[in-house]
Parts: structure tokens; sequence; C-alpha cells
């Protein structure tokens, strides 16, 4: 455990975030802990001056007060006082974070930030490298996803995506931390169903009253593929005819022991655009390790299938780092990937968040996850940037979490015109996200005095969705009427 005793109380969580740059998944305490870090600031002479001490090293980091607005100088006071500290860290640790100093899950807004200040592209690149110490090869990938993303980041003013969450799955995975429940013996598919029509025309109606038409449609989960084909279809067939005009309709197909012909001839017949087939790993030791009830040969077939189908728009997600894989066994994911030429690839990084089993096995337990995941998993990432981007998939989008192994990112590749809409939308937020089901979190944006985002969540447990599903639309309509 760490002890943090700093003069700027306020930002404590921050502070910690930069510590786990270096620490891993650290406890830190204002008043416990096995070493300290401390922290002085002090405003002499119109300078801000940050100075930490810990384990006798010491950084001090000094800048013009800024004369600006309670949340300009709040946000320049932050940006200080976690630079300064991380400055420490490097000294201490001889580490250099791919990401330097960044904690924030969307790095891709400081380059959008920059050029609306005036900066070039170029100049907006150099701007992370010196400010946030990002290593240049993280700069330029953002650099080319905000290229990727050219004309498609916005919409206008009176569009909105719409997510559908369906929280079952067959089995769930060791490193699962979404709302999702196994399917067990399917009892509860046809409530959950139910009210989710419910909410839909409850959503309908608050859509027109609020003159909002749909953009991009996401289904996603758990694996929506996972309940009957009539289930799928009835929820489908209803938002579709609530809010028309999506350009895009994306269906998670997720677990490839999910998909059958019925279903996707049902997705066909329903104008789907695009459909997930994840694979995750193509080594069939890590998905048996992981909980996945299905082989890499199953995810090749389902592929296939959807392919001679006529699905043109194809995703496969691909995590990097999953527990007890090497550089190898990822080598030979990608090399598979690579000969099914999805549209579409999302390489992830292990996230063991502390909902998950795994977090239980691994962490809880003391079995170890520690720095050589953490080194193969920068070195897996490397890997699929190279030769993803070798053979004609861009980066178009991206986002951090935190608990990931070594620090990294998830990057979605897509080959040109297969970018997803709802992605780019979701993860930049410059799109309003109406989410229904149970866990969904609705994320409404206002452009009024500056731009606002407000949130409604749906409760994550499904029972209890169920029952409140008619508060759940209540909530919405306060916050996106208001
Ligand atoms: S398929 Fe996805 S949602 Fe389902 S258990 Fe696995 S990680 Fe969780």
């Amino acid at each position: 455990m760490i002890r943090l005793q700093t003069d700027t109380p306020q930002f404590f969580s921050d502070l910690g975030d930069v510590l786990r740059l270096f620490y891993g998944d650290v406890s830190v305490s204002m008043s416990d802990g096995d070493v300290l870090f401390e922290h002085r600031f002090t405003e002499m002479d119109g300078v801000w001056t940050d100075t930490w001490t810990s384990q006798g090293r010491q950084n001090a980091l000094s800048q013009p007060a800024f004369p600006g607005t309670p949340l300009e100088v709040k946000r320049l006071r932050k940006r200080q006082v976690k630079s300064a500290l991380y400055g420490l860290l490097k000294q201490l640790t001889g580490m250099h974070p791919p990401w330097g100093s960044l904690t924030g899950i969307r790095p891709t807004r400081l380059i959008y930030e920059a050029m609306e200040a005036g900066l070039s592209p170029e100049e907006a690149e150099r701007n992370v490298i010196s400010t946030f110490d990002v290593t240049p090869d993280r700069a330029a990938l953002l650099s080319d996803i905000v290229d990727m993303q050219r004309g498609i980041r916005e919409a206008p003013a009176d569009r909105f995506d719409l997510y559908i969450g369906i929280p079952f799955c067959r089995t769930r995975c060791s490193y699962c931390s979404f709302a999702s429940g196994e399917l067990g013996d399917g009892s509860r598919v046809q409530p959950y169903v139910d009210a989710l029509l419910r909410e839909i025309a409850l959503s309908k109606a608050l859509m027109d009253e609020a003159g909002m038409r749909l953009r991009a449609g996401y289904i996603g989960g758990g694996t929506p593929t996972a309940i009957p084909c009539g289930d799928l279809e009835r929820i489908l067939a209803a938002a579709q005819a609530a809010f028309p005009d999506a350009v895009e309709w994306t269906v998670e197909a997720g677990r490839p022991d999910t998909i059958d012909e019925e279903k996707l001839q049902m997705l066909k017949r329903r104008g789907v655009t695009r459909i997930s087939v994840n694979p995750q790993t193509f080594s069939d030791d890590t998905l048996r390790r992981v909980g996945r009830a299905h082989t890499g040969r199953d995810t090749v077939d389902a592929y296939r299938l959807a392919r001679s189908m006529g699905f043109d728009d194809i995703n496969m997600d691909v995590i990097a780092a999953l527990p007890g894989e090497t550089v190898a066994d990822f080598a030979h994911t990608l090399e598979v990937v690579e000969d099914l030429a999805p549209d579409s690839v999302t390489v992830h990084s292990l996230a063991i968040k502390r909902s998950s089993r795994l977090h239980e096995q691994l962490v809880v337990a003391g079995a170890g996850y520690g720095q050589i995941e953490a080194e193969g998993a920068a070195e897996m990432i490397a890997l699929a940037r190279r030769r993803l981007t070798a053979r004609g998939w861009r980066p178009y989008y991206l986002y951090r979490q935190k608990y990931m192994a070594g620090n990294l990112e998830n990057v979605g590749y897509a080959k040109p015109g297969k970018a997803c809409l709802y992605n780019i939308g979701n993860m930049e937020e410059t799109v309003s996200v109406l989410a229904l089901g149970a866990g969904a979190i609705t994320k409404w944006l206002f452009s009024d005095h500056s731009l606002r985002i407000e949130r409604a969540p749906n409760v994550r447990n499904i029972d209890e969705y169920v029952a409140r599903v008619e508060e759940m639309a209540q909530r919405k309509r306060s916050v996106i009427l208001k």
C-alpha cells in the first residue's frame, strides 16, 4: 500500500491513477502505507510550484500561475500536480509508460483539442509528446486515428445512436466484467425481452418528442445471438419500426457457438449491416482456460458461413495477454485472422477488472499476473499494429481502461469504408447514445453553453430491470427533456 500526502486532496484519486501507471493495481491511502509520497504546493510571485518527495528523491515542477476561470485553473493545476508526480515516478522506476502521464480513457481528445486551438495535426501530435510525455509511437497512432475519423466523427445535432443490451451468455468467460448472466434454463429471457420491448416503445415516444432520429444502432451484450432467434428478431423488429432511418445496424454475434444459419438469415432479412464474430484467441487451450465453450475451428466455420450468406462487414475481436498466452500464441491468432480477412479487427489488451472471476483467480488468490504478462502484452499489441496496418487495416478508434495489462490500449482497425460509426461516436462522445436494457448507460450530449454530457444508467441486475423498466424510461426522460 502507498501513502500519499498531498496539499491538493481534491486530486487524490487522479494522483492514485498516476501511481498505478507505475505500480499496477496498488492500493493508495492518505493515512497508511509502506511507502510515502509527499506533496507540497506553493504559489509565490505568480508561480505555481509542485514538489514531490519519496524514497530520498525529489521532483519539482513550476509554471506561471494561470489567471483563467475556476474550471481552467482546476484543469491546469491538476495537470501540473500529476506531471510533477509522474516525473518523480519516472526517476524512481526508470519506466516510461507508453501513454506518459495520461490516465484518461480517450487520448484522441487531446489531439482534437489542440487542433481546435489552432495547431496543425503535426503540431498537435508533437504537443501530446512534449506536454504528457506520450511516446512518439503512440502519438502517431492518435494522428492516424484522427485521420481515419475525418468526416465521420460527428453527426447532425438531431441524430442519436442506439445501444440495446442483451445480457445473456451461454457460459461466463473468466475475464468478463459485463452485466451478463448465464443463460441457464432460459426462463429469464422472455420477461427480459418483454421489458425491452416496453422500453423501446417508451423511448420511441421520447425521441419523437425530442425531435431526434436514429443514425446507428448497435445490439451488444452479453451475446445477443445467445437468445432464441425469434426473441432476437422481435427486439430488432421493434427497434427498427420505432427508429427507422439508421445507416448502420450492428449485432454482436460474439461467440461462434451461438451462430447458426437461421439466425444469420434473420439478421440479413432484418437489414443488419455489420456483425461481430469474436475468436478472442485461436488457441483452444486458452479458450478452455478462460471458460469459452467453443474452439477456434467453430469461429472459422461461423465466419465462413456468415461470409457465404453475404455479410460484407464482419468484425473480429482478439485479446492480447490472455492468461498463459505467449507472443507466439498471439501471432498464430493474428495469422488466422489475417487469412480470414474480416472487414475490421478490434485488438483488446486484457483488463483484469475487479468484478471478473479472473481477478479472483489471479490477483486475490495470488496466482500472479504481472510484469511478464505486461511485457508480453506490449509486444503483442505492437505486433498486431505492425501486421494489421501492413495488410490494409487502419486504426479508427481507441480507448484505454483501468487495470489493463501493461498500461496499453484497445484499438479498432478497419479496412477503408468499414469503420463502425457507432464505435466512433460512442468512444469519442460526439453523438448521443440512447441505451436500453439492463446495465445500459444513456449518454446525452447538450450543446447549449459548453459541451455537456449527462448520463442516465439503467440498473444492472436483470430482475430489477424487468421490474423497474418504466422507471428506467422515466430516468431518460428527465435527463433528455429537462
Ligand atoms: S462473451 Fe463477452 S459478455 Fe459473454 S461472458 Fe464472455 S466476455 Fe462476458
